[in-house]
């Protein structure tokens, strides 16, 4: 007996990751986009996309629907149609006949996304949406079978027009390419990765990292160190609490929090040494935050989702905007050189380039293969390196 159910979700970034909630519908029973009851409260999740949730037997099915509230809507009612097409069908003892040979690019991948949902691989199914997304948009070929050699040049072109790097479109491939394997192309009509030149990756110099904290508050200077100095990621830095510092053994540990819905990238724990002028820092902001969760939560003691923002604002009021990038050029006026990653490159070259061995900057940074340490390993030029030239006795 067929389950006739077919409801929208809202999939969405809480703050204590990501959740499923029914929608709220509004006057005229359209859908008031982004508003979920949450722990008995309305409230706005902007960051997450539609679902629709059927029945397979007992197991729910997601799929997803997208992240317009119209098309979700829609999308809803074409489910619900075809569950009832299929019941009366069961009744009058008859079957439907679907294409089942042909298999729907959007439900390839919606598959494809809700299974890295099932990996918990949050961060790649976000990837996998927005790739999806982009290539059946350009492509707009409604089957597998449909899917030629030319829409993956076609892919490359568009995101080039659309100003992505190089590096961004090859980056793009490797994830459609996976894409479209999973969802049974011949890999052989797939043409090989677009190649690119590898940019060095940039960082910061010491004089950019001296300013930026001078010109920062107490709580912004805490945010700037710990990417710095620890070479954390956003969301570690984000769900650090006082209880992964160790002050003993100076050491602060990246773990996985269940309270925060928090997973470590790669499900690997690491304990980083933590400098000692960090350290006194940490225990002066504990002093006056003794009760707080978090080492730079919000001041209600939740994760702070606007890190990167803050940054960006920090820098611009402080002057050390660029000029030069689309950001700065842009309304916002807010510098793409100021991000928490750069911090964290500048962290691993760092250590790089006082003689940390490979092995360990790897552990520290929680890479899961040496070669993503390895980009890293960017020759110093510049005025340290000239001194160094210098000093040798050549003959
Ligand atoms: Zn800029």
């Amino acid at each position: 007996m067929a389950n006739l159910k077919a409801v929208l979700r809202w999939y969405c970034r809480t703050p204590r990751g990501w959740r499923r909630f029914p929608v709220l519908l509004g006057r005229n029973n359209r859908i008031r986009h982004t508003l979920v009851m949450d722990q008995g409260k309305e409230v706005s999740y902007p960051e997450g996309r539609y679902q629709i949730l059927v029945y397979e037997g007992s197991r729910p099915v997601y799929k997803n629907a997208g992240e317009n509230a119209a098309d979700a809507m829609a999308a809803r009612d074409k489910e619900a149609h075809l569950l009832a097409a299929r019941l009366s069908a069961d009744n009058a003892g008859a079957k439907i006949v679907e294409e089942e040979k042909r298999t729907y690019l959007r439900r390839a991948a919606g598959l494809y996304v809700q299974d890295a949902e099932n990996r918990n691989a949050n961060e790649a199914a976000e990837q996998a949406e927005l790739v999806t997304n982009e290539f059946m948009e350009v492509s707009r070929k409604t089957f597998v079978d449909e899917v030629a050699r030319e829409d993956i040049f076609r892919f490359h072109k568009t995101l080039r027009d659309r100003g992505c790097s190089d590096r961004t479109v090859a980056n793009k491939h490797a994830r459609l390419k996976s894409f479209l394997r999973f969802a049974g192309v011949n890999p052989d009509i797939l043409p090989p990765k677009p190649k690119y030149e590898e940019a060095l990756p940039t960082i910061y110099t010491a004089d950019e990292s001296r300013r930026i904290l001078q010109a920062a508050d107490p709580y912004m200077q805490i945010v700037i160190e710990m990417g710095l100095k620890l070479g954390l990621r956003e969301q570690e830095l984000m769900y650090a609490e006082w209880t992964d510092l160790d002050s003993q053994e100076s050491a602060f540990r990246v773990q996985g929090k269940k309270f925060w819905d928090f997973r470590v990238k790669d499900s690997e724990q690491r304990e980083i040494p933590c400098p000692a002028d960090l350290l006194k820092r940490l225990k002066a902001w504990r002093k006056k935050h003794p009760n707080s969760r978090l080492i730079i939560g919000t001041t209600s003691d939740s994760p702070n989702t606007h890190l990167l923002r803050s940054l960006k604002r920090l820098a611009k009021r402080s002057g050390l905007n660029c000029g030069k990038c689309d950001g700065c050029n842009s309304k916002l006026n807010e510098c793409q050189g100021w991000t928490l990653h750069k911090l964290r490159r500048t962290y691993c070259t760092t250590l790089l380039r006082n003689g940390v061995d490979l092995k360990t900057v790897q552990h520290y940074m929680g890479h899961a293969d040496l070669a993503s340490t390895m980009r890293y390993l960017r020759p110093a030029v510049g005025k340290e390196s000239q001194a160094r030239i210098n000093a040798i006795q050549w003959v």
